[in-house]
């Protein structure tokens, strides 16, 4: 929450909406329509704890249901309220329409601050809000399907996973009811990092288009770039560690709960969040200057800034100061919708949020494909493009009468695996959508950022599928 007097999260989203709508031309009626939100399920339902009852209060959200089962995460925060969720399902919808994974938008969440809570109470109260949920057909594998979100991880969704089943043993796609599973409960490859790793393939795509590179003043590619980084959490961990180690960027500060890390050389991701898994905050880190202030340290000069936390931390109050060359919006609503209209004033460029945290929800739908098949991605094929490889390589020795180097051959002879196929799943799909996001903002007349561009992408397919479903 902000304390300013900047537009809620669900009123920017809505007001985002309205300007890509603008430059559009919808039927109208079928505008409003998309921008509303289909229903929301308020549960409030209590836990015994020793004698003594806790009320929980939690929210499903199902935003557009276009196409079926509708996705989104499930967080768990104290601050969660029902305009909150109801803003991340409508991005949801977005999301999935951006990215072109078959779903509708949803989101849910629970009133709670899960770090006061042992272990075993918190799998009753996710056991208890699971079944709330999917006795209103608010958690389905064919109707709505939850994932991890802030607060939440493969260890809840294991629990919801687990519930359902017992409610549905006679299901045989009950493990595609929820994403982000542990491995070994029907999750994939590669979904823990997905969110961060599609922050960094989104990042990669966004330097391969010069012409939108140009406006923000930087030039080349990611490596050398000065990174500012807002939350060490799993996307901003992911995110920053990828970026760090595969891109050799630089990331200069980042910035928690309990204030910040300045290093003008760069500081080790790493490092950093064994720092904070020992002592629950950056403070006290050996490599890097400690700032009370956090927040101030969004203001740092830098290359990119990357706000990977909560919503509204650059409102009205602190956009005009920002002096990031580019804003890559890695959480959900970073910026207010005031704030984004004096970034856009001061030229400022900002990828958005639904584009650039998407990742998550591409491999989510991975999994939901893998549950639904009951099959590892890979497991038919690997073998055989391993021994075709290897053939390849033993021809071209035969052929030039030279052994190919070690390297190289190790790589032709390399049959994909589960995580090789996810990551190039999400590579594919983080380029291609930002190629739809560019196209349209260098041929529509009136559309003007990329916000808008991937606004405009996202309602007209999501337009189509009204159209063509014949409403
Ligand atoms: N919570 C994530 C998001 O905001 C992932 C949603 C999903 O995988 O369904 O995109």
């Amino acid at each position: 929450m902000t304390l300013t007097q900047d537009s809620s999260f669900l009123q920017g989203v809505n007001r985002s909406y309205d300007r890509a709508v603008s430059a559009m031309n919808l039927p109208p009626g079928l505008a409003e329509k998309i921008k509303l939100c289909n229903s929301v399920f308020m549960v409030r339902f209590p836990i015994g704890f020793r004698g003594r009852y806790e009320v929980f209060t939690g929210w499903r959200a199902v935003h557009s249901e276009h196409r079926l089962p509708v996705k989104g995460g499930i967080r768990y925060a104290p601050s969660v309220n029902q305009d909150e969720i109801e803003a991340l399902a409508a991005l949801m919808s977005f999301k999935c329409s951006l990215v072109e994974a078959p779903f509708g938008g949803s989101k849910g969440g629970l009133c709670i601050d899960p770090r006061k809570y042992d272990r075993d109470s918190l799998e009753r109260i996710t056991r208890r809000f699971t079944m709330e949920l999917a006795k209103k057909g608010y958690i389905s594998p064919s109707l709505n399907v939850p994932a991890p979100d802030m607060g939440t991880g493969p260890r809840e969704m294991s629990w919801i996973a687990d519930t359902y089943r017992s409610m549905h043993p006679e299901d045989i796609n009950a493990l595609a009811c929820v994403t982000g599973k542990p491995v070994t409960q029907g999750g994939i490859a590669g979904r823990t990092e997905a969110t961060g790793r599609g922050v960094q393939y989104g990042l990669r795509e966004f330097f391969r288009h010069p012409e939108d590179v140009k406006p923000t003043g930087l030039t080349g590619g990611l490596a050398g770039k000065r990174i500012v980084l807002q939350g060490l959490g799993n996307v901003g961990y992911y995110a920053g560690k990828f970026l760090q180690e595969e891109d050799d960027a630089q990331i200069i500060a980042i910035i928690e709960h309990d204030g910040a890390l300045v290093n003008d050389t760069g500081l080790d991701v790493e490092a950093v969040r064994q720092h904070m898994n020992e002592h629950k905050g950056v403070k006290g880190f050996p490599g890097g200057a400690y700032v009370e202030d956090g927040l101030s340290v969004l203001e740092t000069e830098c290359d990119i800034l990357i706000p990977a936390a909560l919503e509204a931390q650059i409102t009205s109050r602190n956009a005009a100061r920002i002096k990031a060359k580019l804003v890559a919006e890695a959480a959900n609503g970073p910026l207010t919708f005031e704030a984004q209209e004096i970034l856009r004033e001061r030229n400022i460029t900002v990828i958005p949020d639904f584009y650039l945290n998407a990742g998550g929800v591409t491999v989510s739908y991975f999994e939901w494909i893998k549950n639904l098949s009951h099959i590892r991605f890979g497991r038919m094929e690997r073998r055989l493009e391993e021994l075709r490889g290897t053939q390849f390589v033993q021809v071209l020795e035969e052929m030039t009468g030279k052994p190919v180097p070690k390297a190289w051959a190790d790589r032709l002879k390399h049959g994909a695996d589960e995580l090789d196929l996810v990551r190039s799943g999400l590579d594919d799909t983080m380029r291609k959508a930002y190629q739809d996001v560019h196209e349209v903002l260098h041929t529509r007349e009136g559309v003007g950022d990329l916000r808008s561009a991937a606004f405009v992408v996202a309602i007209e397919r999501i337009a189509l599928a009204y159209a063509e479903m014949g409403i």
